[in-house]
């Protein structure tokens, strides 16, 4: 089975038809959440993510979009980013937003893998660092974990107590590219596939990734799409400029 895997779209359109068109075929689609919040585009990236697939996790931004979280724990500029989105958002998809699970959750065909938005002990964990990974990875129940939440693209692992780190070594800038992680079987792993609408990595390309399920591979991928158009439709909904101009420095 073919998986795409994304994460924090964050409303970002032009970076979401980027990526799908990219992505090539796949059987199912998993979406890690903060699918809203700092982009200009939160009806049309809910309604485009639905179309795509249909196994959700809920992340910070769509809960306090959706007024399921207050923002004392957010920046302001995140703060207003979140009020603005809460404001756009249809009925129907503000109560969308709202019916997001917590993860974990699981495709029932495929038991040993799980997907979340921050850690598998917590939601709103940010896994970061080897350090901050070792001990969800050392207390997983299955052998592979996907998440979001950092905006980082790359993966952890861990075998018998000792615990390893993964970024894709890109060769290209502003280029399509794709890189294969082959997993191994009995080794654990948390695995991001980085941020849709809103790469930190400094790499402003939009990052996700394909999980064949079958060959045990994951995919990343970086594809360029229209950070301009991106970018003026922040600028034109009167949000925080600097929304903007973090995109095309990839934090
Ligand atoms: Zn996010």
């Amino acid at each position: 089975m073919r998986i795409l895997v994304l994460s924090d779209i964050h409303g970002n359109l032009d970076a979401l038809e980027a990526s799908l068109a990219a992505a090539g075929p796949y059987d199912v689609a998993v979406n890690l959440g903060d699918i809203v919040g700092y982009g200009a585009s939160p009806n049309e990236v809910i309604e485009r993510s639905r179309e795509v697939g249909k196994y959700f996790v809920r992340g910070n931004h769509d809960r306090a979009s959706s007024g399921l979280m207050d923002l004392k724990d957010f920046n302001p500029i995140a703060g207003l980013a979140a009020l603005w989105t809460r404001d756009q958002l249809t009925p129907e998809n503000l109560e969308w937003l709202r019916s997001l699970p917590q993860g974990p959750i699981q495709i029932p065909e495929l038991p040993e893998i799980q997907f979340v938005h921050g850690s598998p002990i917590d939601e709103d964990e940010y896994v970061v660092t080897l350090h901050d990974a070792l001990a969800p990875l050392s207390a997983l129940p299955v052998s592979v974990t996907f998440f979001g939440h950092t905006h980082l693209q790359g993966a952890f692992s861990f075998k018998v107590a000792v615990g390893d780190a993964f970024r894709p070594p890109y060769k290209t800038i502003g280029q399509s590219e794709t890189m294969q992680f082959a997993l191994k079987k009995d080794v654990r792993y948390l695995i991001n596939p980085g941020s849709v609408g809103q790469p930190r990595d400094g790499d402003w390309r939009a990052a996700f990734a394909i999980f064949d399920s079958d060959k045990w591979i994951v995919t990343f991928q970086r594809v360029p799409y229209n950070l301009k158009s991106a970018q003026d439709r922040i600028f034109a909904a009167n949000l925080p400029q600097r929304l903007a101009t973090r995109l095309a420095a990839g934090r």
